[in-house]
């Protein structure tokens, strides 16, 4: 059996990093477009340096929490593939082994020309001057921007589309095209959706559990019912 498990800002949440929306949320200190644009990269590209060092830095000072943890475990009975909106690596420091960032990673920079030319980038500060080795251009965070694509949501709706289960963590599937992945679940196939708030889920049929508690909880309750219901003995 093969599950899938989306994941948004909040199954980190539980680390102590913020989410965008809701209490607490990014949004409520920053405007999207004065630093997550390719406009603002352009014409404010200080401020955007700025704001995705202090979140690297932050991210450099937390760990997995129990939601990562429980998600990386399924993998000792289940294929698991998982998605994540996040540019943070907690599930990969949790030890999943299968990840699509749809969003990019903030532990890496790019080349501000060429979208195939990325580095990884030593501790959390990165030097404004900095130009690829690829192309001399200057170095941006590997992260895409509202209203840029998204290379990797075709992969992703590919593997979507393979899921015999579908798990939804810890995202208000407020941020399209990434939200829409949902419509490539087939239509028989059970979703679980962990999250202290109740986003809206647009499938016309799949049957929806909703598990209303913070990933950190709810994730771990729920591989325990799965690998109880559904792991081969
Ligand atoms: P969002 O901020 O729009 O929504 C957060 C969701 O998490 C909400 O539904 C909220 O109810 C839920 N939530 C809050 N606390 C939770 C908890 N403890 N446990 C479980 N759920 C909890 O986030 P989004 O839907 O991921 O979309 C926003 C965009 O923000 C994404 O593209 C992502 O790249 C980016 N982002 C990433 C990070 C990160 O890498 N950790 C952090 C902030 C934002």
């Amino acid at each position: 059996m093969k599950i899938v498990v989306f994941t948004g800002a909040g199954v980190s949440a539980d680390s102590g990093i913020c989410t965008f929306r809701g209490g607490n949320g990014l949004w409520d200190s920053y405007r999207i477009e004065d630093i997550c644009t390719a406009d603002a990269m352009l014409h404010n590209r200080e401020e955007v340096i700025k704001f995705y060092n202090i979140r690297r830095k932050e991210l450099l000072s937390v760990e997995p929490n129990a939601a990562h943890v429980a998600i990386s475990k399924l993998e000792e009975h289940f294929r698991v593939q998982v998605i994540t909106q996040n540019i943070d690596d907690l599930h990969e420091r949790a030890g999943s082994s299968d990840i699509t960032h749809l969003h990019g990673e903030l532990r890496k920079l790019r080349s501000t020309k060429d979208e195939h030319l990325i580095y990884p980038i030593e501790g959390w500060q990165q030097d404004p001057t900095a130009h690829s080795k690829g192309d001399g251009a200057l170095l941006r965070p590997f992260v895409v921007f509202f209203g840029e694509a998204v290379p990797m949501f075709e992969q992703a709706a590919e593997i979507v589309s393979t899921a015999d289960l579908f798990i939804i963590v810890g995202t208000s599937l407020a941020v399209y095209p990434a939200a829409s992945l949902v419509n490539y679940v087939r239509p028989w196939v059970q979703i679980y959706v962990v999250d202290p708030e109740v986003p809206n889920v647009s499938v016309p049929r799949n049957p929806i559990e909703y598990i209303q508690m913070k990933a950190a909880q709810g994730m771990p309750l729920l591989a325990d019912k799965l690998i109880k219901e559904y792991a081969k003995k």
